[in-house]
């Protein structure tokens, strides 16, 4: 086992490898840019290191400066959280040239899937159902007005570089697909550096469901069931639950099962999801995410395992302490995100904390790095925290929720946590009625 892990994050993630590092009796290392001296994750870990001023571009994105402080302190081994370099292919190549292990899979499984067009052709030769689409990529307005045709309008273009909700385009007919198409091509090559794009059928009505799923690198896998993450704001989660309220025990076992063995199939090292677009009882696969998610704790809560340990015990080379047959879920989790955003228009709201209170009680978890008078910089994503509840169903989680969120107080910057207390008087939130189109519906509604 490891004696000393860096962790090349911030914030709420970094602490729950901290947290996890210390149940493990490993010592921890925080690195931080000069914007982070104060941050909660410097405080709480055995050693940290200054990496860099404020960007990210150089400092949790500078390879040279992470590894330095590996060479520094001696840690044997890099967690990357989720974000920053936690996908980076050429990281963990760089990563093994000096003896350092990555937590998590290897670069040849983060380049394949890193690469949407690539992924979507290997999971299709795993088994995994897709969505229909291009055979692979699209070069010309053509050709992509051939294959719009073939699979029917409406289509969406995407990016096969694309990350974050950025980099998809919906076209409704031959006109729209032509724009859409050369707009597609113009912002991939922006934002990504890569002008590919391929073609799928853009589906009306469908859930966002993903399959946890977990590798030991040498040929045996496990999942650990769905997390539905259907409300979605551009394309970006903002609260996640599992189980899915609408995936049967039967269709669970089922998907699960493919995506277990799929990863199996190709060695899969650590924790990975696998995301599906849910629709009239079908499966459609749209991407893999080949680190640990945002939303991971739910799954945790319904299992009751700890998903960084079993990273670092696989890292390690050591068996993860589960087989399928004793993963079974015990009731019904909720995550909230909350973000330093003013609602309805959501722009970044950082600034000082001037009073921070945390919920507790039965079944309430909080992973967030805040404190009373600490200053949110303006430079990194506006996640600062994250609640979650777990209930015996999914009527007292939403119950618990509610009363979570009313015992929260975060003073001094504005929150998503209104948007969160409006929802839950919503009676589509109580039925578990949602598509991924809901929330945008219901902000344009409500907010106008
Ligand atoms: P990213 O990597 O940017 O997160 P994804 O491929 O995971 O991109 O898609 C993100 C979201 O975009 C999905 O959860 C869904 O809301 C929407 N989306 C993606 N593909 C489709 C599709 N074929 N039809 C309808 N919505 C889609």
């Amino acid at each position: 086992m490891f004696d000393k892990i860096l962790i090349a994050n911030r914030g709420e993630i970094a602490l729950r490898v901290i947290r996890a590092c210390r149940e493990m009796g490993i010592a921890s290392v925080a690195v931080h840019s000069t914007a982070d001296a104060d941050a909660m994750h410097v405080r709480m870990a055995d050693e940290s290191v200054c990496i860099g001023p404020a960007p990210s571009a150089a400092s949790y994105l500078s390879m040279p400066a992470i590894i330095s402080a590996c060479e520094i302190t001696g840690a044997q081994a890099i967690h990357p959280g989720y974000g920053f370099l936690s996908e980076n292919a050429g990281f963990v190549q760089m990563l093994e040239d000096h003896g350092i292990t990555f937590i998590g899979p290897r670069a040849e499984h983060i380049r394949i899937m890193g690469d949407k067009i690539t992924a979507k052709d290997t999971m299709k030769a795993l088994g995994v159902p897709c969505v229909p689409g291009s055979d692979g990529g699209v070069d010309d307005v053509d050709e992509a007005t051939r294959v719009a045709a073939q699979i029917g309008y409406p289509v969406i273009i995407k990016a096969t570089a694309g990350g974050g909700g950025r980099g998809m385009k919906v076209a409704t007919d031959a006109k729209g697909l032509e724009v859409a198409f050369r707009t597609a091509r113009a912002e991939a090559k922006a934002a990504f550096g890569n002008p590919d794009v391929y073609i799928e059928k853009y589906l009306q009505k469908p859930r966002h469901i993903e399959i946890q799923v977990f590798g030991d690198g040498r040929g045996r896998a496990v999942h650990l069931g769905e997390r539905d993450c259907s409300l979605q704001r551009r394309h970006q989660k903002v609260l996640e639950e599992a189980p899915g309220p609408v995936i049967t025990p039967e269709q669970r076992a089922h998907i699960g099962k493919v995506c277990a063995d799929a990863v199996a199939k190709i060695g899969y090292a650590g924790a990975g999801t696998i995301e599906f677009l849910f629709e009239d009882g079908e499966f459609y696969f749209i991407e893999m995410n080949t680190r640990l998610q945002v939303e991971h704790p739910v799954t945790e809560a319904i299992f009751g395992v700890d998903l960084v340990r079993q990273q670092i015990l696989v890292a390690a080379g050591a068996e993860m302490e589960f087989r399928q047959e004793d993963l079974s879920i015990r009731g019904h989790a909720i995550e909230v995100r909350i973000n330093a955003e003013k609602v309805p228009g959501f722009s970044p709201c950082p600034g000082r904390i001037t009073q921070y209170h945390a919920p507790g009680g039965l079944g309430v978890r909080i992973d967030s790095a805040l404190y009373d008078g600490y200053s949110i910089p303006p430079y990194y994503d506006s996640l600062i925290g994250k609640l979650i509840v777990h209930g015996r169903d999914r009527h007292e989680a939403l119950a618990r929720l509610d009363r979570a969120l009313g015992e929260l107080i975060v003073d001094g910057v504005d929150t998503t946590v209104p948007l969160f207390r409006a929802l839950l008087q919503e009676p589509d939130i109580h039925s578990g009625s949602y598509s991924i189109h809901w929330l945008e519906r219901w902000l344009d509604q409500k907010y106008g």
